[in-house]
Parts: C-alpha cells; sequence; structure tokens
C-alpha cells in the first residue's frame, strides 16, 4: 500500500498536465531526430523549461540543454534525459508515428524528454513544495555513446553546480508502470568493434594464388563463438554478437578484405578485458593462420561504461519510490544487457548516481505473452514496432522522477 511522500505534495497537479504531457510526446515522436542532431528536440526542451522559469543553456554539447531552478537552499539534484531516435524505420502503424523516412523514437528516449519536461513543470508549479536546487539535462546522442561526453567536455562540470545526485530513468519492454531497480551494476559495458581482416585477392578458380578473407573471416566468427562459451565462467556473463560480417562482390572474385563488426556486452570489468583480449588474439592468430599479407586492424565504434548505482542513493530512491507506489510496483531487478552513456555523469563527476527502468509494454498483453512463453515475441527497444502505451507509462515515468527528486529536495 502506498503512503504520503514528499513529492506527493508536487504531484497534485499532474492529471490536469496529463494531456499537455502526451501531446509532447506525440510530437516528439513523429518528429524524430538522429544522435547529434536533435536541433528541434532541443528547442522544445529549451522552451518548455524557459516557460517554467528555468535558467536554461541552449548548446551544451552541440544540441544539450540545461536547465537550473534555484528554489532556496538545499541540495542541487540533476535529472537526465536522453533525445535522440535511431535509424529505424517506424512499423507502429500508430496515428503518430514518426513523420521522417528511416527515423524512429525505437528506444523511448521521446518519452524521457516528456517524462522530465513533465518533471520540470510540475516542480516550477509547486516551489513551495520544495527547496535545492533541480537541474534538468536534455542530452544528445546517447545511441551512439557521443551525448553525454560532448556535454562533460563542453564544461558541463565546470559551468553548472555539482549536483548531490543524478537520476535517470528509460522506458523498458516490462508491464506498464512497472518500475524497476537495483544497487550495483544496473546496465552493461558495451564495445562495438570494427575489424577488417587482409587477404589477397585472386580470380575465384585460381585460390592458390590468394589469401582468402573470406575463410580467415567465416573461422575467426566461429572461433569467436568459442569466447563466450569457454573463456567466461558460468557464474559470470557476457554476449558477443557478430552483426557484420562483408566481403566481396562476386562469386568468382577472391576479395582482399573481409570486414567483421561486432558488439560485446559485460557486467564486470575484469571480464570486459578477458573478452576484448580474447577477441584480438583471436583474429590475430586466424589471420597469421591463413597467412595473411598484413595484420588486422581493430577500431573502436563505441564504447559504453558500466552503469553503477550508488548503494546509498539507491536506497534512498528505492524507500520513496515505493513509499508512493507501493512495494508491488517497485521491484529489484537484474542488471539489463542494454547499455548507456548515464553512468559517464556520475562516474566522471564523482557524484552518485542511480538509474531505473520503467515498463511501457500493456500489462495485460504482457501477462498473456508471459503465459504463452512468447515474452521474447514483445517488441523491444530499437524494434521497429516499439510502441510504449500511453498510460500509465507517462504518468509514471513523471511521478517516479518528482518523488526520486523529492527524496532529496523535500523534507
Ligand atoms: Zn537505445
Ligand atoms: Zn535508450
Amino acid at each position: 500500500m502506498a503512503t504520503q511522500t514528499p513529492g506527493d505534495s508536487v504531484l497534485e497537479g499532474l492529471d490536469g498536465m496529463l494531456d499537455d504531457v502526451e501531446a509532447l510526446y506525440k510530437d516528439v515522436h513523429s518528429h524524430p531526430e538522429l544522435s547529434m542532431q536533435e536541433a528541434r528536440t532541443a528547442e522544445i526542451a529549451a522552451d518548455r523549461l524557459s516557460a517554467a522559469g528555468f535558467d536554461v543553456t541552449s548548446g551544451v554539447g552541440k544540441t544539450g540543454v540545461v536547465g537550473l531552478l534555484e528554489n532556496g537552499d538545499g541540495p542541487t539534484v540533476m535529472l537526465r534525459a536522453d533525445m535522440d531516435a535511431l535509424p529505424v524505420q517506424e512499423q507502429t502503424g500508430l496515428d503518430y508515428a514518426s513523420t521522417v523516412d528511416g527515423v524512429m523514437h525505437a528506444c523511448g528516449h521521446d518519452m524521457h524528454v516528456a517524462w522530465l519536461a513533465g518533471t520540470a513543470a510540475l516542480m516550477a508549479r509547486n516551489k513551495e513544495s520544495w527547496h535545492g536546487t533541480l537541474m534538468a539535462v536534455f542530452q544528445p546522442a546517447e545511441e551512439t555513446a557521443e551525448g553525454a561526453q560532448a556535454m562533460i567536455d563542453d564544461g558541463l562540470f565546470d559551468r553548472f553546480p555539482k549536483p548531490e545526485v543524478i537520476l535517470g530513468q528509460h522506458v523498458m519492454p516490462s508491464p506498464a508502470g512497472l518500475i524497476g531497480s537495483r544497487a550495483g551494476v544496473i546496465t552493461s559495458a558495451a564495445d562495438s568493434l570494427e575489424i577488417h581482416m587482409f587477404g589477397r585477392g585472386a580470380h575465384g578458380s585460381m585460390p592458390q594464388a590468394s589469401v582468402d578473407p573470406v575463410v580467415m573471416a567465416a573461422a575467426t566468427v566461429m572461433r569467436l563463438q568459442t569466447v563466450v562459451a569457454r573463456e567466461v565462467a558460468p557464474t559470470e556473463s557476457a554476449v558477443l554478437t557478430v552483426g557484420a560480417l562483408q566481403a566481396g562482390t562476386k562469386e568468382n572474385v577472391i576479395p582482399d578484405e573481409a570486414v567483421i563488426k561486432l558488439n560485446v556486452r559485460t557486467f564486470d570489468e575484469g571480464v570486459r578485458k578477458r573478452v576484448l583480449d580474447a577477441i584480438k588474439r583471436i583474429v590475430n592468430a586466424e589471420a597469421e593462420a591463413s597467412g595473411a599479407p598484413k595484420p588486422p586492424e581493430f577500431k573502436t565504434l563505441d564504447r559504453y561504461n558500466l552503469v553503477t548505482n550508488d548503494a546509498g542513493a539507491t536506497a534512498r530512491v528505492g524507500e520513496a519510490l515505493r513509499a508512493h507506489f507501493g512495494a508491488d510496483r517497485v521491484v529489484t531487478s537484474g542488471p539489463v544487457s542494454a547499455s548507456e552513456d548515464f553512468g559517464s555523469f556520475g562516474t566522471e563527476w564523482e557524484v552518485p548516481s542511480v538509474f531505473w527502468t520503467i515498463g511501457g509494454t500493456d500489462p495485460d498483453l504482457y501477462a498473456k505473452a508471459q503465459q504463452e512463453g512468447r515474452l521474447t515475441e514483445l517488441p523491444t527497444n530499437h524494434n521497429p514496432r516499439f510502441a510504449p502505451v500511453l498510460h500509465p507509462t507517462l504518468q509514471t515515468g513523471v511521478e517516479a522522477l518528482v518523488t526520486g527528486a523529492c527524496a532529496w529536495l523535500s523534507g
């Protein structure tokens, strides 16, 4: 059963504001912008913050927006939302679907924008219920792992007050309205590599004159599958996916080169290092085994650190969320094998941070899929059919963010 929490008086105006939050969500959803190109979304965020009385700085890390609302003595709390969409062709059939060909808010960052804008408006409207400084950060380019770092490199830590805590949340394909979090590692580290393996091209009928990069790459891909199976302990976990393998143009031409693109997810720095070392070792050894004319080249495509929730801050948020929503709506989740650059803010600023997930899947649909063992068929983030239900997802996100912030700002 839910009890009265400090954020509740701030949340009193939420019902009357929901139509507006929904309209904002649909607008952002139908106008998705790719990473580092979030000009329109950023302008909307900045306008909303200004209208609510925030002191707004735009263009932090290209398209990032920082809003400060000072409200007397007290701690500074930073709330973060990411704004970018993905190069995905939307297939939801929604009447507010993307109007941009090949671009879609398939990760739900549109929901994050709506949550934070709603939270900022409510906090501004109910300033008598809290004191301190609210710092709203709309971040670009989460999907390419560039945005948090771009804001940090653009002086985020020098130009704005250091917060006491940093809070963030992500919509996920769990039952709508359900909140999940945990102390410790909450999202995985991710490393994406592009690997070029070199051979020597020849006519398809004269393999003896070639060093065939197709065979070299094929052997490499198969051998890479042994890293997780044979080098990672059963109590540890890792994912190694080769998502792209490209070589050649024609059936009777042995090409010069093969390209492998792969993605690694890990939940522990030691495992991460071991897996990355194993990839290098195997790729180099397979090239050598084939007699490659030159060693493979490795390029890092992106790199996300682990997001680690501070134990003390997580307990404080968890207690407030359970008091507000009731314990049955706030669960301890396992770490998710998705990755986030949210962790960069807390890690590099040396501020405790807490990240949690909010379900966005129709609870009946979820229950039915679970019963029938078809949970894996529900559209996840990044799927062209990913479409969070509006209610109660929208209000849950605003309530959770207000409640989390007020765990520091009220009292
Ligand atoms: Zn994503
Ligand atoms: Zn995301």
